[in-house]
């Protein structure tokens, strides 16, 4: 099996190519990139006025089998993923039950291999149950294929645990995917505490409760030398913490989501639980020191926290409406119009934030148009404006705070192994 992908504007982050070029699959791997290439090939994608680029990397993806197909599954949720462009999703260990467990690895690679269009990367509890007080068979995982460990969703607040789990990880090389969140100052909170939090009566969660925790990881990982990753940054302070830490030569790496990227507490205003999340949007300083830190390479990735809930648990009163958003097929139309066609930052910056960025990061071969490597591969067309609509969405949960945005840019193939699994709006297996 072999695919021509022609006349498309190639930008591979991972070299720093961007230039006219044709690409050639073969079987699973890119073959060849160069001009003019001729070669009869079973397939062909006209890629003219495209941008060809490596298949996105999420590192931070719910798709919430097993527990609560309800809300999403490996089928619809790694649908979502090839419609946005992703070739590979870290899978996060909060189901029911927890992935914990070499038998929560085989079940998730049993249930991708029948389900699954894109990559699926499992991301394994750091404690038993992510109860916090018992670390889980590290090596073990590692073994039947866990890339990182995270306890996100129920964050660590013992600090031993957490030296404990770093020291361990550290044996493997992988990283801990830290939820920061001090849930003593955060309880009960529903959105950033400030004047918008007052002004419209809803429990404010304090900066600090997430920064405090990211200055304690990274003291913990430089003490132990243990990799944490510090998930979905929303704070100044934090930004200020890591670029600190990366100074000093600490082994911190971090992620920001389009969501805090893009939004601020502001939105909050309308008291839609589409967009109440944790960490919870911050102020414009906030928002502004995220794409500063993306500018200047302390935030190293973009990664979505794609977390569905379904429509009767978010329609509910706010206290009682769960956390999370859905982002999977709205990030690269968002990041492209709200950070590149405003030009806060490069469309090259934007793609090395979600293909090799997050590759380094878990030690994947991934992310890159090089030849030899896996052929996950994605066609952009940047001029097609529309807007948002979550209804036509692959996703079984409508939980976007981005409904009705007019936005610009779109993938339009997405190829995972050499394999088209998602064509001109359409899944293709
Ligand atoms: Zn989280
Ligand atoms: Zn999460």
């Amino acid at each position: 099996m072999s695919i021509l992908i022609q006349n498309g504007r190639v930008i591979d982050p991972a070299s720093g190519r961007d230039e006219a070029m044709d690409v050639l699959i073969e079987d699973s791997k890119i073959a060849r990139v160069a001009k003019g290439i001729q070669a009869n090939a079973d397939e062909t994608i006209d890629a003219k006025n495209k941008i060809v680029a490596p298949g996105f990397v999420d590192m931070h993806v719910h798709l919430r089998e097993p527990g609560r197909e309800d809300k999403e599954n490996i089928h619809s949720g790694t649908r979502a993923a090839a419609a946005g462009g992703f070739t590979s999703v870290c899978a996060m260990p909060n189901t029911t039950p927890v992935c914990d467990t070499a038998q929560g690895l085989q079940f998730l690679a049993s249930r991708a291999r029948d389900n699954a269009v894109v990559n699926i990367l499992p991301v394994a509890a750091v404690t038993v149950g992510q109860a916090g007080e018992a670390i889980v068979e590290f090596g073990d995982l590692v073994y039947y294929g866990a890339v990182a460990f995270s306890d996100d969703g129920n964050p660590i607040m013992n600090a031993e645990i957490m030296c404990r789990a770093l020291e361990y990880t550290s044996m493997f090389n992988v990283p801990i995917l830290d939820h920061c969140d001090n849930v003593d100052l955060s309880k009960d909170g529903q959105m950033r505490s400030g004047a918008n939090s007052v002004r419209l009566g809803l429990k404010g969660i304090p900066p600090a409760s997430e920064s405090s925790q990211v200055a304690r990881d990274i003291d913990l990982a430089q003490y132990t030398g243990g990799r944490v990753h510090i998930c979905h940054v929303s704070v100044r302070q934090s930004v200020r913490h890591v670029a600190n830490a990366k100074k000093s030569g600490v082994n911190v790496t971090c992620e920001a989501t389009p969501h805090h990227l893009t939004l601020t507490d502001a939105a909050m205003e309308g008291y839609d639980a589409n967009f109440k999340v944790n960490p919870p949007l911050g102020s414009e300083d906030d928002r502004r020191a995220l794409i500063e830190g993306l500018r200047d390479g302390t935030i190293d990735c973009i990664a979505t926290d794609h977390a569905p809930h379904t429509d009767m648990e978010k329609d509910n009163v706010m206290t009682e409406a769960p956390f999370g958003v859905i982002g999977l097929e709205s990030a690269f139309p968002v990041l492209y119009t709200d950070l590149v066609l405003t030009g806060e930052i490069g469309l090259n910056l934007l793609l090395e934030k979600i293909t090799i960025a997050p590759s380094r990061i878990l030690n994947l071969k991934k992310g890159t148009l090089a030849e030899g490597a896996d052929a996950d591969i994605v066609v952009l067309d940047l001029d097609e404006e529309y807007a948002i609509d979550p209804q036509k969405f692959f996703s079984r949960s409508h939980n976007c705070p981005f409904v009705g945005k007019q936005v610009k840019g779109r993938p339009v193939a997405t190829i995972v192994g050499g394999r088209v699994v998602f064509r001109d709006g359409q899944i293709v297996t």
